[in-house]
């Protein structure tokens, strides 16, 4: 047993895990070994209890319409827990669906209207002109490379949504498009941070494909729970897959 460990919450990891965005924690997983860091993984799903004090990092993956909706049901009866536990600087990613359920709505492909939990400000549409006033169900999908204004680091994924997402005002993106349609296919902006949340749509996965980033989200959460150690230092004295 190592003598530090980081509590993990795959939220609805069962439902929504497109693409294999349980690999974000496998990646996760990877670089913690490294740096003598166990990491206890728990499914929390349909039914369960989520208690924001028990989790220092947080995965909410990408699904379905149909599992996005079933989930978004869900999720009501834990957003008082998970808010808390973003209010709290909680590291939290989520991957499209989830990063979609975060925010106010979801327009489903069929034109169903399902609330998301509001606890943060961005909402999904699928109208998709500039006056979002047209429905177009056109899915947004390929090979997409986006670069983040503050640390300069470039992401590349995949992604493959039909909703399109609109940041709000205490939101930032996670990059702007290099090449490739991000949030929306028209303002440039691909995925979210707000505290410790990082929302993308990438699929891939995301920190397997960008160790830096997971790299980053290792830290954080790291930090947050012993804040004594430099964890910085140690993850940088070990290599960054990125490909
Ligand atoms: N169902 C959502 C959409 O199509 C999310 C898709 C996903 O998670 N890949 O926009």
């Amino acid at each position: 047993m190592a003598d530090y460990t980081i509590a993990v919450a795959h939220l609805y990891g069962d439902l929504m895990n497109t693409y294999g965005d349980y690999g974000n924690i496998i990646a996760l997983t990877y670089y913690a070994k490294q740096i003598d860091v166990d990491v206890d993984y728990q499914l929390v799903s349909l039914g369960d209890d989520f208690d924001a004090d028990k989790y220092d990092f947080v995965l909410f993956g990408g699904g379905q319409d149909y599992e996005e909706t079933i989930v978004a049901h869900d999720l009501q009866d834990k957003a008082i827990q998970v808010k808390q536990y973003i209010e709290n600087d909680g590291p939290l990613l989520a991957v499209c669906g989830g990063f979609q359920l975060l925010g106010h709505y979801m327009m489903m492909a069929d034109g169903t209207k399902v609330d998301g939990i509001g606890v943060m400000d961005h909402y999904t549409t699928n109208m998709h002109d500039p006056k979002l006033t047209v429905r177009n169900n056109e899915r947004l999908t390929g090979n997409i490379v986006i670069k983040n204004n503050e640390t300069g680091e470039e992401y590349h994924g995949f992604e493959n949504h039909q909703g399109r997402t609109f940041l709000g005002e205490s939101e930032r993106a996670l990059g702007t498009i290099v090449s490739g349609n991000g949030n929306n296919g028209m303002d440039q902006t691909e995925g979210v941070i707000y505290r410790n949340v990082y929302g993308s749509y990438f699929h891939g996965p995301i920190f397997t494909r960008n160790g830096n980033l997971a790299k980053r989200v290792l830290t954080t959460a790291l930090t947050r729970k012993y804040p004594t150690i430099d964890w910085q230092s140690k993850l940088n004295a070990i290599p960054t897959e990125t490909f």
